[in-house]
């Protein structure tokens, strides 16, 4: 089992697949785009598998895939079913744009995973080609439906709330009524070029008038919802709630089969709580999303034994900071970092 210096059980791994993108989503790309990094500088396939086996016996037992945009790597399906096979590991799930999840289903779902969150920040299709700068909204429903009818779950949809793009909330909760689709609506963070000014919507990039806490989310979806018919909202316990390995909390309208959550990382930060370690797609260790202390695990995984790579995994850990100074701006990006 492996705990930081704060006595936290670390056992959840990030892994960013790539740094690329079929989207440039304004909060998360400047508009002038981001450069990728050379190839060479990316880890291979069977360079983040050695990772993921090491990690393992060092007490990492649940694996998300993210990026970037993952399911644009070459390789990820029989990627997967070799992580799956890593004994110790419980499960590898998936966090997607989803415009490719249609094609990509069924046969992840075969290679092993099961549990995909799909991103979306708008259901009106021309609102959501402006946010994602030409996605295809029905492109991505297809990747929803193609997700339950490979037999995936639990199926989760992620929205970042950002007042400026005005969002009608309560018409996501309705995707939670009949399907049993778990929305979870994320506070607008102040990482990489969202928070150095670079992206859009609010001109000078993220600032306080963007971020909607999650208190006054949880209001609207109560009183909005209620206008709406879709009644009050019910807080769902936690061994009730859809299984989570972050910090999420959930309530369901009466009667839905699904759950609408939120996830607060400066309302009511979870540091405490804190299970994670992420590996970027170019090789770099990060203890924390918010600092930009990052220990180089790309070299020793080309130069070094597995134990040196164990000492890099302990020494990341025990340089996991307590909390998060709330400080806003991250050189790095959420596509850079895999948010
Ligand atoms: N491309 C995949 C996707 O969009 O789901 C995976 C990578 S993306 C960086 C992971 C998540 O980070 C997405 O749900 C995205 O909405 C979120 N994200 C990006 N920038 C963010 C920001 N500034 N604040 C909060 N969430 C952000
Ligand atoms: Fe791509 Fe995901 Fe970032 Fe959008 S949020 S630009 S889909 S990495």
């Amino acid at each position: 089992m492996a705990t930081d210096s704060f006595g936290r059980r670390i056992d959840y791994l990030r892994i960013s697949l790539t740094d690329r993108c079929n989207l440039r989503c304004v909060y998360c790309m400047p508009a002038k785009g981001v450069t990728w990094k050379p190839h060479e500088e990316i880890l291979t396939l069977e360079e983040v598998e050695r990772f993921a086996a090491i990690a393992v016996q060092e007490g990492i037992s649940k694996i998300r895939l993210t990026g970037g945009e993952p399911l644009v790597r070459k390789g990820v399906v029989g990627h997967v079913r070799r992580l799956k096979a890593l004994t110790g590991l419980e499960a590898v799930a998936l966090t997607t744009n989803g415009t490719l999840l249609a094609r990509y289903a069924s046969p992840l779902a075969e290679a092993g995973l099961a549990r995909v969150n799909i991103s979306i920040d708008s259901l009106d299709p021309e609102v959501f080609a402006r946010i994602t700068r030409g996605g295809r909204l029905a492109d991505v429903f297809a990747g929803l439906d193609a997700a339950f009818e490979a037999g995936m779950g639990p199926v989760k949809v992620n929205a970042v709330v950002v007042r400026s793009l005005s969002q009608d909330l309560v018409d996501f909760a309705r995707l939670a009524l009949d399907r049993p689709v778990h929305v979870r609506f994320i506070e607008y963070m102040p990482v990489g070029g969202a928070a150095l000014g670079e992206c859009e919507p609010a001109a000078e990039g993220w600032t306080r008038a963007d971020h909607v806490p999650a208190d006054e989310i949880l209001e609207r979806l109560n009183s909005e919802g209620a206008a709406a018919g879709l009644g009050n909202l019910e807080a769902v316990s936690r061994e009730e709630a859809p299984g989570g390995w972050g910090p999420a909390r959930y309530y369901r309208y009466p009667g839905a089969a699904g759950t609408v959550g939120v996830i607060t990382p400066l309302s009511h930060h979870f540091c405490g709580e804190c299970n994670r370690l992420r590996l970027t797609a170019d090789g770099r260790l990060r203890a924390c999303l918010f600092s930009d202390e990052e220990i180089d695990v790309r070299s020793v995984l080309r130069e070094g034994s597995d134990e040196d790579v164990s000492a890099v995994i302990r020494a990341a850990l025990a340089a996991k900071p307590e909390n998060h100074s709330m400080r806003i701006g991250t050189t790095r990006g959420m596509s850079q970092i895999g948010g």
